[in-house]
């Protein structure tokens, strides 16, 4: 078992009240290492660091700025090999997956490092002899507070734009993910960044996390997680009014078309569905399927769930691992039990693997509901599993409206061979994103961010860059 510290101002901490948890395996339940528990007194020393830190990092001319955070990429492609077997034995994705995703951080970084080279003020002619511009500005000191599902990336999706734009920042990861994230710090320790500029604090969200959205010297707060830790956010930050940038959940729609080309609709699909367990905010929730081509779609997706490798995520050969923790298989095995009970069909799965070793892990087996209808709670709910879910539908349905009839609005997709129709229903989605025969589309230039109880403001692309700046307007007199 490994022992870990926090990193706050440039060093390495304990909590202030010397009290610790552990994170385990998720194939083996096996605890790996333990952390420090921080609480209340550890955001404040954290925000003070990030705070002293901003009046010189605000000022660093960007050229420095990016090339510190170019070095940061490097140092993630350098340790992509440590980084990927932390991110297996924390998380549990498979090896190879873990890589990839750990490719996007360092593209995320290199996005960021070029993108803020690019930032620049506006000039206003509103009076004769004067200049009035709006110069842009880093907003100051964000919590950046991030879910487990691809722990890594999260943090550098958010720290590579809030950096770049000349923030400090105080990074909380989750309980559960918290060993690869200060195996990160270790990087940026190594790197040129100075100290406090950017720190990493381990503990629960119901402490540290809300200590720091409501912290008076925080900024700005950039979350990712579930709607419900969102709502407690807006209501903690509130009492100082900060600038908040949400990501929450989804419950994303699929709307297959008679005229589909249905191979390369469940190929793509059952990858979003079945890719890190299902545990990704953009997988499908719903699949809308006409029933002229319903049972030839899911014979498809079932037949690609079935292609799934279910294993230990460190083996080559698996291609999905367990869930991250007992506590979510329990949640996914809970909405499984209710589909069933409410009269759902279970085409697919729905169980635990059973043989040894997988009885150790947290595992849940790719799983294909049908007869789903509109009202039930595997209809409505986010899973954050590998469990898909279809309704059919008939020419006498709205299914825009059947769409759109949730609480949720981060992505969909329409899936048809006649673009215009795909376009003109994309446009009726209540979404944040949306893809014509495609799902999930992502890349550092593109933003990403929902709608409604999916969150507030966009992530990565130059819009999310600019929502960790803010506009101030100078003015001067033209005098002689
Ligand atoms: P979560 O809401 O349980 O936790 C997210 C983070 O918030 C963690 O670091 C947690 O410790 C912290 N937190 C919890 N309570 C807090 C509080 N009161 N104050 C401050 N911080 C607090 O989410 P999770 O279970 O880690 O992640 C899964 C959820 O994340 C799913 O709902 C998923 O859809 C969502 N998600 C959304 C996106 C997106 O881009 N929209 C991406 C990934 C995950």
């Amino acid at each position: 078992m490994q022992d870990c510290k926090m990193w706050i101002g440039g060093a390495w901490v304990d909590a202030e009240s010397e009290r610790t948890f552990t994170v385990r395996n998720p194939a083996t339940g096996d605890e790996i290492a333990r952390l420090p528990q921080g609480g209340p007194a550890d955001a404040d020393r954290a925000v003070r660091a990030a705070r002293a830190a901003f009046v010189g990092w605000s000022k660093t001319p960007q050229a420095e700025r990016s090339r510190i955070l170019n070095q940061i990429a490097a140092l993630i492609r350098a340790e992509v090999d440590e980084l990927a077997r932390i991110e297996t034995i924390e998380h549990g994705m498979p090896f190879e997956s873990a890589k990839k995703v750990l490719t996007f951080a360092s593209h995320a970084m290199e996005f960021a490092a070029a993108a803020a080279r690019t930032l620049r003020g506006e000039v206003i002619r509103a009076f004769p002899n004067t200049v009035t511009y709006l110069e842009r500005e880093p907003v100051g000191v964000c919590a950046l507070i991030t879910p487990w599902n691809v722990p890594l990336f999260m943090i550098c999706a958010k720290l590579s734009t809030a950096l770049a734009a000349g923030n400090t920042c105080v990074v909380k990861p989750p309980s559960i993910s918290s060993l690869i994230a200060v195996r990160f710090a270790e990087l940026l320790a190594r790197s040129d960044l100075p100290p406090g500029v950017a720190n990493i604090v381990t503990g629960p969200g119901g402490s540290l996390g809300d200590a720091l959205c409501s912290h008076p010297m925080v900024d700005l707060v950039g979350m990712t997680g579930s709607s419900e830790t969102g709502k407690a956010i807006i209501a903690s930050s509130s009492r100082t009014i900060k600038r908040l940038v949400l990501e929450l959940g989804g419950k994303n729609p699929a709307i297959v078309l008679p005229d589909a080309d249905l191979d390369r609709a469940a190929e793509v699909l059952g990858h979003h569905q079945f890719f890190n367990s299902g545990m990704t905010c953009g997988s499908p929730g719903r699949y809308y399927v006409h029933e002229s081509v319903h049972d030839a779609f899911v014979d498809r997706l079932v037949a690609r769930a079935r292609k799934v490798v279910v294993g230990d995520p460190s083996d080559p050969a698996t291609t999905m691992g367990p869930v991250v923790s007992a506590e979510h298989r329990a949640s996914i095995e809970n909405h499984i039990r209710s589909g069933v009970d409410e009269g759902a069909r279970l085409v697919l799965g729905g169980e635990r693997p059973t043989a040894p070793p997988l009885d150790r892990g947290y595992y849940v087996l790719p799983t294909v509901f049908t007869g789903v209808t509109q009202t039930m709670q595997i209809a409505r709910e986010e899973i954050f599993g590998p469990v898909a879910c279809v309704i059919r539908f008939g020419d006498g349905d709205d299914v825009i409206a059947l769409a759109n009839d949730n609480v949720y609005g981060l992505c969909g997709s329409v899936w048809t061979a006649n673009l215009a129709k795909g376009l003109r229903m994309g446009a009726e989605l209540r979404v944040g994103s949306f893809w014509v025969n495609q799902h999930n589309h992502l890349a550092p230039e593109v933003p990403w961010g929902g709608i409604r109880e999916s969150g507030l403001g966009k992530e990565a692309s130059i819009e999310g860059l600019k929502e960790f700046t803010q506009m101030k307007l100078v003015s001067y007199e033209l005098i002689g």
